[in-house]
């Protein structure tokens, strides 16, 4: 349950009448509705957070509760009001709006004259299947580039035999006769505006609108079994350890034909051999022979895609860094893109034959063999600074 302060979310002082206080929800409900803002969670979340807000703010028992003991008065094991304590879902936020909106909702159809939000006719269906998680290990290239991944997951699928109603045949299918077959109750509350009608699920029908007589015997009534289901996951290019994207309606069936959970999968990323991630470059350590640091030389080193061909010029130092541009991991949000850096290693041999020590022993001798450190070469430090970040 939100911490923040009722009065601030909606941005109404404490001395507001509730008619501001429901011109203030009205705006905010607008401004968050998940259809104004498809797939934007924090929009989602302040959705129902002024939700949460509103149904303490608008009634005055739980009003006062609430400016006397705050938060307090609606955590648990208080029976301050009543008030469920953040577990509104959004069908309950959405069948409150008929009566906020009334018969001018911008959003049409959806909320005129307290219908729910679901299509006319069609009733609350089922329970929502929980969401399910998966771990999908990437290798670099797959990484770089994006995957395309068929994976088998176990979980809840719709019963066939019953197409998910959890009933026998149709007969046993019977209007709910609590709320007559609407899924929903209403009930008239008198405040000193006047009267006030909420629209509740119905607590008989679970705002099914039905009741079964003979339960589906494949599924036991539940309209789901357990089984497996093929998922082919696409991977954007650029995704990184930790990631996770969500696969909406993938999840566990719902009870009763009741909408599926999402499947959400994790990235996890398998460490390659020779190349190393740093944010979104790569590194790689080059080791080179002596002659070759002295001669110059070209070698081809590994990348994320498959080997790439560089120049290694006479006279390169140990620690010497290379860039390839470009070579490293894509940015998943952006065009940008990391490079891969090529660090050189001159290789000190362990054990040189008697002949190698007699020529080593007269380059020792040689000018040109004592080290000559450039003044102007900057130190170790400020290259690595340089470098990754
Ligand atoms: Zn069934
Ligand atoms: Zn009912």
């Amino acid at each position: 349950m939100s911490k923040k302060d009722f009065y601030e979310i909606l941005g109404v002082s404490k001395s507001s009448s509730q008619d501001e206080i429901k011109k203030a929800y009205r705006k905010v409900a607008m401004q968050y509705h998940p259809d104004r803002n498809p797939g934007d969670k924090t929009a989602e979340e302040k959705f129902k957070e002024a939700a949460e807000a509103y149904e303490v703010l608008s009634d005055t028992d739980k009003r006062t509760q609430y400016d006397r003991f705050g938060h307090q008065a609606f955590s648990q094991g208080r029976q301050g009001g009543g008030f469920s304590g953040g577990g509104m879902n959004m069908d309950d936020i959405f069948s409150n709006f008929g009566d906020i909106f009334g018969d001018d909702s911008p959003f049409g159809s959806f909320f005129g004259g307290g219908s729910s939000r679901r299509s006319s006719g069609s009733r609350s269906r089922g329970t929502r299947g929980s969401n399910l998680r998966v771990k999908i290990k990437l290798n670099y290239e797959e990484l770089a580039k994006g995957a395309q991944k068929t994976i088998k997951v176990k979980k809840y699928v719709g019963c066939s035999t019953c197409s998910g109603s959890g009933a026998k045949d149709k007969s046993s299918v019977q209007d709910c006769k609590t709320c007559g077959g609407s899924g929903q109750v209403r009930r008239v509350q008198n405040t000193f505006l006047g009267q006030m009608q909420t629209v509740t699920t119905c607590p008989t029908c679970n705002g099914e609108g039905s009741t079964v007589t003979h339960k589906c015997t494949s599924c036991k009534g539940d309209g789901r079994v357990y089984g497996e289901e093929t998922v082919t996951i696409d991977i954007p290019a650029g995704v990184q350890e930790g990631m996770q994207l969500s696969l909406s309606g993938k999840g566990n069936a719902g009870e009763r034909g009741g909408a599926a959970g999402d499947l959400i999968v994790l990235i996890e990323e398998e460490s390659h051999p020779q190349l190393h991630r740093d944010g979104l470059n790569v590194a790689f350590d080059l080791h080179i022979s002596i002659p070759d640091a002295v001669f110059g030389t070209q070698v081809e080193v590994p990348t994320i895609d498959g080997r790439a061909k560089i120049k290694i010029p006479p006279g390169t130092q140990s620690g010497k860094i290379f860039r390839l541009k470009g070579k490293g991991f894509p940015n998943v949000n952006s065009y940008e893109k990391g490079d891969q850096l090529i660090q050189i290693n001159v290789w000190t041999p362990q054990q040189v034959s008697g002949s190698e020590k007699e020529m080593l022993e007269k380059l020792q001798k040689s000018e040109n063999f004592k080290p000559k450190p450039d003044k102007n070469d900057k130190s170790f430090f400020d290259k690595v600074r340089e470098m990754f970040t």
